[in-house]
């Protein structure tokens, strides 16, 4: 599952035409399965309640199997479950999997194919759930949650390829936790800080199709490698590359790609106030996390000047007394959360009257890779995917992993 191979092979740039794909000779390679992918859709959780028609649990402890014909409903108390062996346990362990004959199992009411597993949490007091199932199932019911099952088929598409190609790097390097690392049970997990993965309701005939039409697709580096793929809600007219938002170059961020095809979708604008108060503490944390590069100590009571937006760098600039300021915008969503900050898309002006910051924004998400809502702007005037996918990662190129 970790070898890329290539049924073909596309070169993405800024120009594309249909004919560029077509002269593409396809290298016939197969034997490559799909791969299963395991993504955590419940976590700490003192009881779990799994219920389905003929199931099959497998408890991995001394390895016992037993099935349960017709409607079953099987509880797991994970809070005394792990009292009693809270030493056993100091990793998470795989205590049971269970499937059904019929393809689904519910957990919490949410019905999901494939196979459930419980997981004891790092603390063993509670379960994990993780789910595992065929990427290309998970694809189909995550594009519900990212996107709207009912947006044009090519922006489903982009986005199907960008959420395969985000979770396949995420399973190749198996770096979903911190602490956990290569112990850990699962790939990703289904949040926001991931991706939010959907249920079976959540599969439509369009999302099945978005998903067979690019079966296998991902993009990749030049050279052909698996790179991380991200996509946001809405840039609010720029998108930013990796380095921009979290430091750190990722291969084939190499170009700034045109935003702004969401302008007439979505909010338009968001305002928001930040006291003098806040400010300052938020500069005395910058500095201290070495986030600003500034030696003198930053004190209270200062006359405050802000430069105007440059459009080349995502910064704000600012006189605060006598220290001229330069801080990356991602910097302000970092401290003051996504709430405060939707986007690190904004300007910043000084009110000196009400001693206050007025923060004006647009745009939803961190800006790097896809912007959602301008694939759909651009899908909606008859752009394919590709060209969708083209602009809005460059750099890359798309490739069919199996
Ligand atoms: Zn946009």
């Amino acid at each position: 599952m970790h070898r890329i191979c290539f049924l073909f092979s596309i070169y993405l740039s800024t120009v594309l035409s249909v004919q560029t794909f077509a002269e593409i000779t396809p290298y016939l390679v197969t034997g490559f399965a799909e791969p299963k992918i395991r993504v955590r859709v419940g976590q700490s959780l003192k009881k779990v309640i799994v219920s389905g028609t003929d199931l099959k649990r497998t408890f991995h402890l001394g390895n016992k199997l037993k099935v349960f014909p017709g409607r079953k409903r099987i509880k797991f108390n994970c809070d005394s479950f792990g009292h009693k062996n809270r030493k056993k346990f100091k990793k998470p362990t795989l205590l049971a999997s269970l499937n059904s004959m019929t393809g689904l199992v519910t957990v919490s009411g949410k019905k999901y194919m494939g196979t459930v597993d419980i997981v004891t949490s790092p603390k063993s007091d509670s379960c994990d759930v993780v789910q595992e199932t065929r990427l290309e199932d998970y694809i189909s019911g995550l594009l519900a949650k990212e996107m709207n099952s009912s947006w044009p088929l090519e922006a489903l598409k982009a986005q199907a390829v960008a959420a395969r190609s985000y979770a396949l790097h995420k399973m190749k390097t198996n770096q979903v936790s911190k602490t956990l690392g290569r112990k850990a049970h699962y790939h990703l997990e289904s949040s926001e800080k991931h991706q939010v993965s959907g249920s079976f309701f959540d599969m439509t005939r369009s999302t099945d199709l978005a998903t067979t039409e690019t079966q296998g697709e991902v993009l990749v580096t030049p050279k052909g490698k698996l790179t991380p793929i991200f996509f946001h809600a809405k840039c609010g007219g720029k998108i930013l590359r990796p380095d921009q938002v979290w430091g750190n170059t990722v291969i084939g961020y190499h170009k700034n790609p045109k935003g702004g095809h969401c302008i007439g979708h979505g909010k338009k604008k968001w305002r928001k106030k930040i006291s003098y108060k806040r400010f300052l503490s938020f500069l005395k944390w910058a500095q201290k996390k070495k986030l600003i590069n500034l030696k003198t100590k930053i004190s209270g009571k200062k006359k405050i000047k802000i430069l105007a937006d440059s459009k080349k760098r995502n910064s704000i600039r600012l006189y605060w007394g006598d220290l001229h300021l330069v801080v990356a915008k991602p910097i302000f969503r970092r401290y003051f959360g996504r709430v405060l900050f939707p986007s690190n898309n904004f300007s910043l002006n000084w009110n000196d009257s009400k001693r206050a910051f007025a923060v004006s924004g647009s745009g939803l998400g961190h800006g790097v890779g896809m912007c959602q809502l301008g694939a759909l702007d651009l899908a909606q005037k008859g752009w394919s995917y590709k060209k969708i996918l083209a602009l809005y990662f460059p750099g890359h190129k798309l490739e069919k992993a199996y």
